[in-house]
């Protein structure tokens, strides 16, 4: 699944180009000073800057090692063996190795034919043993995205022994998308869990900072689930900084944002079928063989993820890089 470290463009795991903001580099600095001293015993301070950036009460906030962490957590909190958990294939790969993980069953549903999820599908397969629904908006590995509308409708059949998933990993990237204020649609929604990330827009996902939000006694019931000193030092001062340096990241997401629109509409001047992205990676429908693809791209060293059968996932990288996926894909035609 990991990019060969020895490709120039490291495209394959939906990485941020860039390197941490200096003002993140040096609160890293400065918080390694106290690294002989414990974390919070419980994260509290930390789930308290959450709380207060996103604008709900530290009751309604989880967090944890990355957003995969948390997600993990969650899985173990309300997951008893021989319960079933419902998710999109292909999906982000930590999901089905959740379910083996909570031995649950995992219900994997195929996409639709726009790349996106298929919700009556996906309601078709919940029963009343289904303890969790997994959605990513936008989804990871097609980048598409569905409305505030089309997903209240779906969360209407979802039965109330369910948690939503809604894994908003990507969503700063989702320029235009529009949805209620997280303490508006978790007070709507009391089965809600949206689950955030600082590994994709923020660029910091070797720190391993994520979280969720959700109404409180769900958000509680995974909290008791946690490992003691669940986030660290380095984390807390690294989530201070960059909140505070919001302005400059909504900057560099412009510019991803940019040559990602570039980028696919060249593909697409190819003639290959990119699917429309609100995310910082495209998504190539490509059925058929990979082999001659896979050896143009290497020969230029840029590392995708390939899905055999399926269709490919670029990360959107700096301007040289996405020029050798465009000098990929030209001399290879779809
Ligand atoms: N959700 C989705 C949809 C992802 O694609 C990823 C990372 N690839 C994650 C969650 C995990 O992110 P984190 O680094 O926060 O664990």
């Amino acid at each position: 699944m990991a990019a060969p470290e020895s490709a120039r463009h490291l495209l394959a795991q939906n990485e941020h180009p860039y390197p941490p903001l200096p003002s993140v580099l040096a609160a890293l600095a400065e918080a390694g000073a106290d690294l002989h001293r414990y974390p919070d015993f419980r994260p509290e301070r930390f789930a308290g800057i959450v709380a207060d950036w996103q604008g709900v009460p530290a009751g309604q906030v989880v967090v944890g090692h990355g957003s995969a962490g948390v997600a993990l957590d969650l899985f173990h909190a309300v997951v008893e063996p021989g319960d079933n958990v419902v998710h999109s294939q292909p999906c982000f790969d930590a999901y089905p190795m959740f379910c083996e993980i909570a031995r649950a069953e995992a219900r994997p549903v195929p996409l639709g034919p726009d790349a996106r999820h298929d919700l009556a599908a996906v309601a078709g397969r919940m029963d009343e043993r289904t303890r969790i629904v997994v959605l990513c908006n936008p989804h990871n590995p097609t980048g598409t995205v569905y409305s505030w509308a089309e997903l209240t409708e779906f969360f209407r059949r979802v039965p109330a022994t369910a948690l939503i998933l809604l894994d908003e990993a990507y969503v700063d990237f989702a320029l235009d998308w529009r949805a209620p204020d997280v303490p508006d649609r978790i007070a709507e929604w009391p089965n809600l869990v949206v689950l955030r990330t600082l590994s994709k827009s923020h660029g910091l996902a070797a720190l391993r900072i994520g979280y969720a939000l959700a109404a409180e006694p769900v958000a509680r019931r995974v909290r008791d689930h946690q490992v003691p000193y669940a986030v660290n030092r380095l984390q807390e001062a690294a989530l201070v900084a960059a909140v505070a340096a919001e302005d400059e990241m909504a900057r560099r997401i412009a510019g991803i944002a940019a040559e990602r629109e570039r980028t696919g509409a060249e593909l697409r001047r190819l003639g290959w079928a990119v699917a429309p992205s609100a995310t910082n990676f495209l998504w190539v429908e490509a059925p058929g063989d990979h082999a001659p693809l896979r050896a143009e791209l290497e020969r230029l060293g840029v590392a995708v993820r390939y899905y055999p059968g399926q269709g490919v996932r670029i990360a959107i990288g700096e301007k040289d890089a996405n020029d050798a996926v465009i000098k990929g894909f030209t001399a290879v035609r779809p």
